[in-house]
């Protein structure tokens, strides 16, 4: 075992710019709490008479943050509320809210708070996280890395593929995209290690504070290639009961998932999340994936200029403002961009079955 004595360092966007810039009315209809009149039900229903049916929770645009009547312990801002509906620590809190809305973290004009006087909600405050203010990874140093890893990982072991087939994704789907899985944990974290300091493999967010490689539980990987290369990675536990489901790494998400799809294809399926996507390639479309609804970075517009796009983002109400939001910054760019309406009730799969769709 390595010595941990050397500074642990977390490199992800600072906090108090995560608790500035995700807009709170979007993050509670996102963790889906129906927001009216900038009133959501309370996190804790079951502290209400009637599980809250009138809702006691109020959401404060102009101080971003939260509060119930009712509940004392229910309070603060968009950290507090991913903490507390998802059960997650401050830290897992950050990095959930790093990934799902990194394009309004990395936006420099969004800030719909910093002329608000200074958050009078008490934040939770933690000592041991030290903030850089260098907010985002090496991109070149992260390809490195993990070029190495993909070296040392597998093509998808029996586990993997029985997790994937239960998503109706087949081996050979999953053997074009490059997935792979981390069979010997050991032999790829000490093979890492002798290749890259602690600090780096820290900072990339392949390991853990405690110097450990955090793919134990999250065996599944999804890597990003970029023109052939891979520049990003999101790992996926296959028992449906740990959380979180995923794991990212840390810093900005360069492209969408699949991107090379874009440079080959003239049509292009929008999906939320890999495995939507994974499913719709399964079907013979060609997809890529945002990681979240909210996650559209505005730079990547570009990459979608000639094509037609059609969005398959969730049909819930996170999908819904994502894809008016994309609609409308599609048609300014002059770009074809239509949504597919998946039907209440149905998946993806169903849709891509040929249930409801035409061509
Ligand atoms: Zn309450």
């Amino acid at each position: 075992m390595r010595s941990e004595s050397s500074a642990e360092r977390r490199v992800r966007p600072p906090l108090a710019v995560i608790r500035e810039r995700v807009p709170i009315l979007l993050l509670a209809e996102h963790l889906g709490l129906p927001v009216v009149r900038n009133r959501a039900k309370c996190v804790r229903s079951e502290n209400h008479a009637h599980g809250d049916r009138t809702p006691s929770m109020s959401l404060d645009p102009a101080r971003n943050s939260f509060k119930c009547w009712v509940c004392p312990e229910v309070k603060g801002s968009v950290l507090d509320l991913v903490m507390q509906v998802k059960g997650l620590s401050l830290t897992e809190a950050a990095d959930y809210l790093a990934v799902e809305f990194n394009s309004e973290i990395a936006s420099d004009t969004l800030s719909i708070t910093k002329s608000a006087p200074s958050s009078s909600v008490k934040q939770p405050v933690s000592g041991q996280i030290h903030i850089e203010n260098k907010p985002f990874f090496d991109p070149a140093l992260r390809t490195q890395i993990l070029i190495e890893l993909l070296k040392l990982t597998s093509s998808p072991d029996r586990e993997a593929l029985q997790y994937l087939k239960g998503r109706r994704i087949s081996a050979k789907t999953a053997s074009v995209m490059k997935l792979c899985s981390v069979s010997d944990y050991k032999a790829v974290s000490d093979a890492l290690s002798a290749k890259f300091s602690k600090e780096q493999l820290i900072e990339s967010g392949l390991f853990n504070e405690k110097g450990n490689l955090r793919f134990y539980q999250h065996k599944l990987l999804f890597p990003y290639y970029q023109n052939g290369i891979p520049v990003y990675l999101q790992a996926r536990a296959l028992d449906n009961t740990i959380v979180p489901k995923e794991l990212n790494l840390r810093g900005a998400i360069p492209c969408p998932y699949n991107h090379d799809q874009l440079i080959r294809s003239p049509i292009i399926y929008l999906c939320e999340g890999v495995i939507d996507a994974l499913t719709v390639i399964e079907h013979g479309f060609p997809a890529i994936a945002i990681p979240g609804a909210g996650s559209f970075k505005n730079e990547w517009l570009s990459l979608f200029k000639g094509k037609r796009v059609y969005s398959l983002l969730d049909a819930d109400i996170a999908g819904k403002a994502a894809n008016e939001r994309l609609k409308a910054l599609f048609s300014t760019a002059e770009i074809d961009f239509s949504i597919l309406p998946i039907p209440e009730g149905f998946d993806i799969n169903d849709y891509f079955l040929g249930k409801t769709w035409k061509k």
